[in-house]
């Protein structure tokens, strides 16, 4: 095993190969208080990707109810469960979240996936993790819209619990593809090498004609995003839409696109981009990347179990009425700060969150406009302003792709009838 370092556990963490980084990292922000489970982003990547015979069951995007569904079933329950089993009582953290680009969360104390293996099977098995049951896989959106009630009596919801900051009864939508990682999982279990990250974006593919379908990867990887297709015996994966990173999308006139799953979602949850990274691993500073902006300057986006030490590259901005100590689990020790923040923005972070998903391509640089005062008022006891500023994106080669206000235009179409349309 090899040292690494894991800016997200602000530690030196075990990895089986020497750290490697690309020059740029595909990354994505979802802002799950706007997803409304529409399913808009999964159908438009089982139709691009995952629509043949042998895939049925493939899901590289999709969207779960938590804190009871998941695809496959339990999967963050079963990985947590065996940490907790392998490390009892000692995965927490330490020290507080800081502005230091080391360790902006603080100090992970347990121990990841990388590090627990050997106290479970001390002899084989160099990652932990788990294959789920072929019952796991079947049904992707099991659970939905279940909520949670009163705790230890089913079928019942709090009477009261529908104020801020947290709500009695609640669930919220959870977003999900492959979090292309710093220290894949998947690559570090293949046997055969086949898994690769590539050095221009950082997008982590499975090589077809080296595969061999032992299923390692499936079983390393703890967000289950490496799936066996049982027809080709040959394991698949997201692919982040890579034809359209790389700008050869037919219609794009050479220009880099989102994925189709970013692009088509309707509740403008999505921002995905291509980070900077320096030569240790940690993002390089960037200002007005709105990615590093909502990461490292903003901090409203947090990983998604950080804990398990892959560093994934999939942030979120956490839901705002659920119970913090569940978030905290999810999101790691900044769930606290991102909220405040998330809660009470100022005038840039309003800007930046008009960016998520105005258009197809992607955004590397972001720039505000200051417009004039539309509203003063009073918000649960504190005093808000808003500006009606405008946030223009800037393309691969400082082109403007669009601009964006914070108040949306209104159009009233002339009545010509009662029911005009
Ligand atoms: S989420 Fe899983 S499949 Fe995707 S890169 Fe990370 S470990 Fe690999
Ligand atoms: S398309 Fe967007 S809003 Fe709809 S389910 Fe997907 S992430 Fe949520």
């Amino acid at each position: 095993m090899a040292q690494v370092h894991n800016w997200q556990l602000g530690r030196e963490m075990n990895y089986p190969y020497t750290a490697a980084f690309p020059e740029r990292q595909f990354a994505f922000v979802f802002n799950t208080n706007r997803c409304i489970a529409c399913q808009s982003c999964t159908m438009a990547c089982k139709s691009t990707w995952t629509f043949s015979k042998g895939q049925e069951h493939m899901w590289w995007a999709n969207v779960e109810t938590k804190p009871y569904g998941g695809y496959p079933m339990f999967w963050d329950m079963k990985i947590l469960e065996l940490l907790e089993r392998a490390n009892p009582e000692g995965q927490r953290w330490s020290g507080k979240p800081s502005s230091d680009p080391q360790a902006p969360y603080g100090r992970f104390e347990g121990r990841t996936i990388f590090e627990a293996e050997r106290m479970l099977t001390p002899d084989s098995a160099r990652i932990l993790g788990y294959l789920p049951t072929d019952e796991e896989w079947n049904s992707p959106n099991i659970y939905e819209d279940n909520p949670v009630g009163e705790r230890g009596k089913p079928f019942q919801w709090h009477k009261a619990g529908v104020e801020l900051p947290e709500h009695k009864t609640w669930f919220f939508y959870l977003a999900r593809i492959c979090n292309h990682c710093t220290y894949p999982a998947c690559l570090a279990a293949c046997p055969r090498k086949a898994i690769y990250k590539r050095p221009e974006d950082g997008i982590v593919l499975i090589d077809q004609r080296e595969c061999r379908g032992y299923r390692k990867c499936v079983e390393a990887c703890p967000y289950k995003k490496s799936m066996y297709r049982g027809n080709t015996r040959i394991s698949e994966k997201c692919v982040a839409c890579y034809p359209r990173i790389e700008g050869k999308d037919p219609e794009s006139g050479g220009r880099p696109w989102q994925t189709r799953c970013m692009a088509a979602c309707i509740g403008q949850i999505r921002l995905q981009g291509l980070v900077k990274v320096n030569p240790d691993g940690t993002w390089a500073e960037d200002r007005q990347h709105p990615l590093y902006y909502l990461v490292h300057v903003a901090k409203v986006a947090l990983p998604l179990y950080p804990q398990l030490g892959t560093v994934p590259n999939g942030y979120y901005i956490p839901p705002r009425w659920v119970p913090r100590p569940y978030l905290r689990q999810m999101f790691g020790p900044g769930v606290d700060q991102a909220l405040e923040r998330y809660e009470k923005p100022d005038r840039e972070l309003t800007a930046v969150l008009q960016l998520f998903n105005r258009a197809r391509e992607i955004v590397y640089r972001y720039g505000i406009v200051e417009g004039p005062k539309v509203y003063e008022g009073t918000l649960r006891g504190r005093r808000v302003t808003l500006y009606n500023d405008t946030v223009i994106a800037y393309g691969k080669d400082g082109e403007e792709l669009f601009r964006t206000s914070v108040e949306e235009p209104v159009y009233v179409r002339p009545a010509k009838h009662a029911n005009s349309i």
